[in-house]
């Protein structure tokens, strides 16, 4: 390296950070492939971010910014060759995306394949800051939300920078004038603290007290007698059964079994998912194929993991179908067992 001259030397940098865009864009190939055939659940990882952070390594920041520019990619092909070319970069790929979710999110209606190629038209060759200048005027609404920012500052101490609605604000306030007078530690942490204890009592399973009343239901006909029938705003109009809610006891008996998290495990592997988020319970054995609602039968799998096992019993074609009507589900069933 030494050895170049100052005239090779930059004619290598350019050579590398060419070969640099090319593999990025190769990358962003690759992990689109990974996700469209779901190849991180199999591996036991609830998301592709999931699978990006914890197995091939990347930092959180990078695995996002990857992720979202490759499902750039995905919805505007010819902005690959604009990456390669160095007209537009990861970060500014993966910006435009997060924005046009959030603004779909917000809106409600999908955003055309032809308006997100000229959304980024507009940030063609520009600097970071002048791309953030012309998406906030593209996205008034989402561009200017304040990200919240988490930080550990210490083993048992992390700091998060929190931006509230003036009416949310004014509810903080007004806790706080209520017990002014108390001995209470009216500090927001303390409050928040206060009002999460509140909500996790009431909704988390790991707290819920279960009571020793899995025994009496123990066999097929009194689990299946003793449960209440879906609601009819949730019923799938499919050839399989419609599903039936778990008993209450039971749910919570097989959420404190699982310790609150996803139980697939890659059977080569070993490795056990690490999901905690949008669990629910599956049958093991699927209730369209003779599964009952024993506590035997039952664990706790993140949404991914309950959708690739439905998809193991029943085929990915056919599950594939049961997809797009998940408004539809009864909060944390499986709609598909
Ligand atoms: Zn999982």
């Amino acid at each position: 390296m030494l050895t170049l001259s100052n005239d090779n030397l930059i004619t290598a940098v350019r050579s590398l950070v060419k070969e640099e865009r090319r593999i990025t864009r190769d990358i962003l190939d690759h992990i689109n492939e990974v996700e469209r055939r779901r190849l991180f659940a199999d591996l036991g990882f609830s998301s592709i971010f999931d699978w990006l952070v914890k197995d091939i390594g990347y930092s959180e920041s990078a695995a996002y910014r990857r992720m979202q520019a490759a499902r750039m990619l995905r919805a505007v092909p010819e902005a690959a060759g604009k990456l390669e070319s160095g007209v537009l970069g990861l970060t500014v790929l993966s910006k435009v995306q997060t924005l046009i979710r959030a603004d779909e999110k917000r809106t409600g209606e999908k955003i055309s394949a032809q308006e997100k190629s000229e959304i980024l038209t507009k940030v063609e060759s520009c600097s970071g800051r002048e791309a953030e200048h012309r998406l906030a005027q593209h996205f008034p609404h989402v561009a200017a939300v304040p990200t919240e920012k988490i930080r550990a500052i210490s083993e048992d101490q992390v700091s998060a920078q929190v931006t509230f609605t003036r009416e949310q604000f004014e509810k903080l306030k007004r806790i706080q004038e209520l017990l002014s007078h108390t001995h209470v530690d009216t500090s927001n942490a303390s409050l928040l603290d206060a009002a999460m204890d509140v909500f996790l009592e009431k909704k988390d399973p790991l707290r819920k007290t279960v009571k020793p009343r899995i025994a009496p239901c123990d066999t097929a006909a009194e689990a299946e007698s003793a449960e209440s029938v879906r609601p009819k705003s949730a019923k799938i109009s499919t050839s399989l059964r419609p599903v039936q809610t778990v008993k209450p006891s039971i749910r919570n008996h097989v959420f404190k079994k699982s310790g609150g998290q996803c139980e697939y495990r890659d059977q080569k592997t070993g490795h056990r998912c690490s999901s905690r988020h949008f669990l629910e319970i599956d049958h093991i054995r699927p209730r369209a194929l003779g599964g009952t609602n024993v506590p035997e039968n039952l664990r706790v799998l993140c949404r991914t993991h309950n959708l690739l096992m439905a998809e193991c019993a029943f085929g990915r074609e056919k599950i594939e179908t049961f997809r797009k009507p998940r408004t539809n589900l009864v909060s944390g069933q499986c709609s598909i067992s």
